[in-house]
């Protein structure tokens, strides 16, 4: 019942259901909040009544009373949307206190009635009445100044009652209103407080990042309290029942003696292992594990857990779904279908794709000469390199203008978000593994280590302190969020592996797959990497990017410079040996599987430069007069580049380009086939319009082949087709496949010519289109199916129609992204083609696709 009460609600009464400890309390649904929202901020007609209603049971099941003087019954008060939103909406605790209650309270245990009466006043003045919290810390700061004392704990009760009086004095000061005295008054102001939490700015920034709709509201949680805070018999922590980095089965987490949980995940004070409760309350470790293990057979994964303990008595506070690292995800599904908690299929649903690229960021040089600067806690792992920077705006600013920063903070906060999501890695003096900074870090993937506790912020002097050291805005530091270190400079890295236990994962994904996944490679490295990867071939071969070697390009450019036929084959005659060369190499990588290498596509003045500066360089570098190098620049130039004299069109007007290509390719087969390599090659001909423009150059292409394989006396299969780039060449496609003997979708282009947004300037305007929500995702990442989809559709029916055994593919970047592969399975295509470090992705989205649609047979 989660859309209705929210994850935090949904799931404290299945924890009650489950006969586990939780404090008696109610949950207001989230339709609540629509109908705030809808209403002007106002309830439905009898809400209050309702509220009284549950209440009063509350107070009969705890046998305390709301607003009593000898026994009080206190509240929390919490928000809890649909999916957790760690930190972004407010809470308010120990609600129900007031002057006289406190007082009374505190005749019996007077340091905890003044400690909660300060957390009280202190959580309602920032959530409910809006005074800065940074002027409300001040008055614990002044008074632990005064007092000479670190830390809150070795605060005295006298202590904590001044501290409140003078908390709610500068309330006052600050607000010009009084904190209220009566309890409901407290309760029902905090609980409009929560539903307004859910339009503050830093939460629609996380909705936005996370992609949760604004319209699904939060539930507003009622809840007696427990106290973590009460004696030394009490203690508050959050925990795994699984390690979120690593994965590992082991419960996870840590806790802090005589506290309330705010303070664990604030961070201020860095808590101790979750290990330790075994020593210090070994029977609520036990009880804990025993827990751990009932919800994990309930909810079949991983759980992140908070609970208190009220004087040795241990209370369940929370449950969810735990976040974790994409590594932790993977082993963590595959340790839970050898315990028979899922199944095969679960598992691997239960992975999201996208988080797989993590597994190939890259790790520091084992051999890389290290200075340890500081040492931390291993929050998510990975490396990064960047500029230090103290400030989450300035952080986005920098990364704005291209620079690489690592954020470091004493700690981060919600409001800190933006920052987080522009900056490489994520470092903080203080907190634990389940600090803001530790969790946000994981979700986002980015390496970060937390409880650097050598480190001091000096936000005034924009530098921080490591023991003797001074770093400065702007110096460079390495961040290792695997090992918890940090480095002092620029380290190297080095290019990631595939690990035993995705590997295994992507096995099993093989098996339930019905897309071939193919790579994007174009050199004999890619395609080794693209093997490694389990690329099942490779569906897009670029040529042209074999022409951008430094040593290579010049003699395209005097290609392209031939004043005639006779001047150009000659050029060509140089290149031949090198694609040949290159071409071999890549069969060779690929062994057994197909290579659709597709002839020259971009326009010629890609090759050229394009300022007057470099031209003079290039004049000079190649030895062709400045002139006639400017005016052959001049003559090449295209308004709109990518629709001019590219793809075949280029084959019409200079055949011979094509007919250097195609014999380097079929004489690397040979080549190959000598040695006894097998290969499949295919030439894929770029930006079809028509059947008759195919008909030509193909033709050409195949006489090539032909007249080669003729003068050798020797054969060789290999095919001849097309890619699809236009509307026009989807329209027509029974009439291409005629002709060409396969197809593959060029979505790049299909996407700048159906939307009719050139792809090398939708970066101006796209981010306003996607921040107004005219398109929900950027097209040129995530295919626009109401679009170029119907085009694709159209396009795979009427092919097939003239070429039944037509073979299909994609290979646009969308060939790597995860809902365009769930499209491509259900548009019936054979194959994705992408980017090396993206197969492992597509193999898995591919098999995610065909188990939550299986293809209707045919
Ligand atoms: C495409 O257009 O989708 C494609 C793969 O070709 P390119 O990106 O090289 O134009
Ligand atoms: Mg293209």
């Amino acid at each position: 019942m989660k859309n209705l009460l929210g994850g935090k609600g949904a799931n404290l009464a299945q924890m009650a259901k489950l006969g586990l400890p939780v404090p008696p309390g109610f949950t207001i649904s989230t339709e609540i909040c629509t109908y705030f929202y809808r209403h002007n901020q106002s309830y439905p007609p009898g809400f209050e009544k309702e509220i009284k209603k549950y209440l009063a049971l509350v107070e009969k099941e705890k046998g305390q009373k709301f607003g009593d003087l000898k026994n009080p019954l206190l509240f929390s008060v919490r928000s809890g949307a649909r999916v957790s939103m760690p930190g972004m909406m407010d809470t308010v605790l120990n609600l129900g206190l007031n002057d006289q209650i406190t007082k009374t309270l505190a005749q019996k245990n007077p340091r905890f009635a003044w400690n909660c009466y300060w957390r009280f006043i202190f959580m309602f003045a920032d959530v409910v009445m809006g005074a800065p919290k940074e002027e409300l810390d001040e008055v614990l700061i002044a008074l632990k100044k005064e007092k000479n004392l670190k830390q809150d704990i070795e605060l005295s009760a006298a202590d904590w009652q001044v501290v409140a009086e003078r908390l709610k004095t500068k309330v006052r000061h600050l607000t010009g209103k009084e904190i209220p005295q009566n309890p409901w008054d407290q309760l029902w102001q905090a609980i409009g407080a929560v539903f307004k939490s859910w339009n503050t700015p830093r939460a629609i920034t996380y909705r936005k990042l996370n992609k949760i709709p604004d319209d699904w509201g939060t539930a507003v949680n009622v809840q007696s309290m427990v106290f973590g805070n009460l004696n030394e018999k009490s203690a508050s922590g959050v925990g795994f029942t699984r390690n979120p980095s690593t994965g590992k089965k082991e419960l996870y987490g840590e806790f802090l003696p005589n506290a309330q949980g705010e303070d664990v995940v604030a961070g201020l004070r860095t808590p101790k292992p979750i290990s330790e409760l075994k020593k210090i309350f070994p029977s609520c470790y036990r009880e804990l594990l025993k827990i751990s293990k009932i919800l994990e057979q309930y909810f079949k994964d991983m759980q992140d857990i908070e609970f208190t303990i009220e004087n040795g008595k241990l209370w369940m506070l929370q449950t969810r779904t735990g976040k974790r690292t994409a590594q932790a995800a993977v082993k963590m599904a595959l340790d839970m279908v050898k315990e028979g908690l899922i199944s095969k299929k679960e598992a691997l649903l239960r992975i999201d794709p996208k988080t797989i690229e993590t597994f190939f960021k890259p790790s520091f040089e084992e051999k890389a000469k290290k200075e340890v600067l500081a040492k931390g806690l291993p929050a998510s792992p990975g490396a990064a390199v960047g500029e230090v920077v103290f400030d989450p705006g300035e952080a986005e600013k920098l990364v704005d203008q291209g620079h690489q920063v690592i954020l470091v903070r004493m700690e981060t906060s919600p409001d800190d978000i933006h920052g987080m999501a522009a900056a490489e890695g994520i470092l903080t003096a203080r907190g634990g593994m389940t600090s803001h900074a530790a969790l946000v870090s994981r979700a986002m993937g980015k390496p970060c280590v937390v409880g650097a506790e050598s480190i001091y912020v000096d936000y005034q002097k924009q530098q921080m302190m490591v023991n003797e050291k001074i770093i400065k805005k702007g110096d460079f530091i390495s961040l290792n969020g695997t090992a918890g270190e940090v480095y002092l400079g620029k380290l190297k890295t080095q290019p990631p592996q595939i690990s035993k236990d995705l590997n295994q994962i992507l096995k099993w994904a093989d098996q339930k797959r019905k897309l071939k996944v193919l790579a994007n490679a174009d050199t004999p490295l890619q395609a080794r990497q693209a093997r490694d990867f389990g690329a099942q071939g490779i569906g897009l071969c670029r040529t042209e990017h074999m022409f951008f070697a430094e040593e290579r390009l010049p003699i395209f450019q005097k290609m392209i410079l031939a004043k005639d036929q006779k001047e150009r084959a000659l050029a060509l005659k140089k290149i031949l040996p090198l694609q040949k060369s290159d071409f071999i190499e890549i069969f060779k990588a690929m062994e057994g599987w197909p290579v659709i290498i597709r002839l020259l596509d971009p326009p010629l003045h890609e090759f050229l430069p394009k300022t007057e500066k470099e031209i003079k360089e290039l004049s000079a570098k190649i030895k062709v007069p400045f002139l006639k190098l400017k005016t052959k620049v001049e003559s090449l130039a295209e308004l709109n580049p990518m629709l001019g004299h590219r793809g075949l069109r280029l084959a019409i007007t200079f055949p011979e380009i094509y007919e250097m290509q195609t014999q380097a390719i079929i004489e690397a087969a040979l080549d190959c086939k000598k040695r006894k390599i097998k290969v499949i090659p295919e030439i894929m001909i770029p930006l079809t319009l028509d059947v008759e423009e195919f008909k030509i150059v193909a033709q050409k292409v195949r006489e090539k082949a032909e007249q080669i394989l003729k003068n050798k006396k020797l054969k060789i299969d290999y095919k001849i087709g097309t890619m699809i780039e236009l509307p026009r060449a989807c329209l027509l496609a029974d009439q291409i496949a005629r002709e060409a003997e396969f197809f593959s979708f060029g979505t790049n282009d299909l996407t700048q010519t159906t939307l009719g947004i050139s792809r090398d300037d939708a970066g101006r305007f796209l981010p306003q289109y996607l921040e107004k929500k005219i398109f929900k995702e950027d097209p040129f990442s995530s295919l626009d199916r109401s679009g170029v989809g119907e085009l694709i559709e159209i396009g795979v029916k009427r092919g097939k129609k003239s070429r039944k055994d037509l073979e299909i593919g994609i290979c646009g970047e969308h060939g790597g992204d995860p809902s365009s592969i769930d499209f491509c399975h259900r548009a019936g295509l054979d194959y994705v083609s992408c980017s090396p470090f993206r197969v492992p992705v597509a193999r898995l989205s591919a098999a995610q696709a065909n188990l939550t649609s299986p293809l209707r047979k045919n």
